[in-house]
């Protein structure tokens, strides 16, 4: 540009958006040529099921849609989150005050702590993670305490282990069950001694659940609002894009404490003007048809982990089938780094992953793989893999 006009510290201080920067190496082997296969990004490949087009499709027809939306959502899409969340999880919500609609989950997760940090405050951010808790902590002018997540703790931040002078300034700890980028699983016993932990420091606990109904088998992620005394700490995130394979509407949803809630929606007032309402009605429908929708999405998803899993293990790697999420957490074999890996997985066999340091420095020592592509191409990774 023509103007000398630095820019500010807090997005040049920001590495790169992970997904950004795999992109572009994907791009870079896809002009040499090569026949990719994307494990890299957790993007849906299936289409939104015809139910949720066609409300959609229905819905723009509605004038009244055409105007700004309402900043806090349609009452009918929330109450559509409430009844949802009554027959998911039994826990009770007030649609006027406790469920807040967001353009996404990452933007509610990312405008947050403007909510709640001032210059200098701390957010407990777990690593590795979801890089948004960390951006948004910054943006806010914060810092991040990180809470590494480690195996021998079963992918749980180790709560003891946060010094109590830290856990005194902290305002904010984000923590994400089922996990990205881990695919661990938090149990009651877990989430009670967060709420322990919260109250005893006066710290707002923000449970990112944008995995809660990607599960497999007979298991069932909990709601962390399913817990006494949540309510009284925290707040929880959804997101209709995993679920439904709706990545691309931009809809999701934050529920729990009131106090919360309207602090998040200030900020939210202030920024955006709302999701256009077409959106909320095929939301609603998402959320109110017959959930048979999602039963097929998790089949065709658990079908996948269990050829990639399978396949995996047959080439000696160290895997277990994860109980939710639809990623898979790969140790890399002995003497790689996370980015030789993942580099030697592209360019030897064209395979795309994310290296776990990508999630924080915490994360370096594994790979992650995602299950959105489909099975015949999952079969193929796996012959490549074994040539290598
Ligand atoms: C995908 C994802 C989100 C964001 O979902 P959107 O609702 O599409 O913004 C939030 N948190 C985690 C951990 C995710 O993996």
């Amino acid at each position: 540009m023509k103007v000398k006009v630095d820019r500010a510290k807090r997005i040049k201080n920001l590495p790169p958006y992970l997904f950004a920067s795999i992109d572009k190496m994907k791009q870079e082997a896809i002009k040499n040529g090569m026949d990719i296969i994307n494990l890299g990004i957790g993007d849906p490949d299936i289409p939104t099921p015809p139910n949720i087009v066609k409300r959609l499709q229905e819905a723009v027809k509605n004038e009244k849609y055409h105007q700004y939306p309402s900043y806090e959502g349609l009452l009918i899409f929330r109450q559509a989150v409430a009844e949802w969340y009554k027959k998911r999880f039994n826990v009770k919500l007030n649609p006027e005050d406790e469920v807040l609609t967001l353009i996404g989950s990452k933007e509610g997760i990312g405008h947050f702590p403007l909510a709640y940090i001032n210059p200098g405050d701390v957010a407990l951010v777990p690593s590795p993670a979801y890089p948004v808790y960390n951006a948004g902590t910054l943006f806010a002018g914060g810092q991040s305490y990180i809470m590494p997540l480690k195996k021998k703790n079963n992918f749980l931040p180790d709560i003891d282990a946060i010094p109590a002078r830290i856990a005194r300034k902290a305002k904010i700890m984000f923590i994400n069950y089922p996990n990205n980028p881990t695919s661990a699983v938090a149990e009651r016993e877990f989430y009670e001694r967060v709420i322990k932990f919260a109250l005893k420091y006066n710290i707002i606990i923000a449970h990112d659940a944008a995995y809660s109904e990607m599960y497999y088998d007979n298991y069932r992620p909990m709601s962390f609002l399913e817990i006494d005394g949540a309510k009284d700490v925290g707040i929880e995130f959804h997101s209709l894009s995993k679920t439904y394979n709706m990545t691309g509407w931009r809809i999701g949803f934050a529920v729990g404490n009131k106090d919360i809630i309207s602090a998040l929606g200030k900020v939210k007032s202030n920024l955006d003007s709302g999701v256009f309402e077409v959106v909320q009605e095929a939301g609603i429908e998402a959320l109110t048809c017959d959930q048979s929708i999602a039963d097929d999405i998790r089949k065709i998803y658990q079908e996948r982990r269990d050829i990639l899993v399978a396949g995996l293990k047959s080439l000696g790697m160290e895997v277990e089938a994860p109980k939710a999420t639809f990623y898979i957490w790969l140790k890399t074999p002995k003497g790689f780094k996370s980015a030789d890996y993942t580099a030697r997985l592209l360019n030897k066999a064209g395979i795309v992953t994310t290296p776990g340091n990508g999630f924080g420095k915490d994360g370096e020592g594994y790979i992650r793989m995602a299950l959105t592509v489909k099975k015949e191409r999952m079969l193929e990774a796996i012959e490549r893999m074994k040539k290598l």
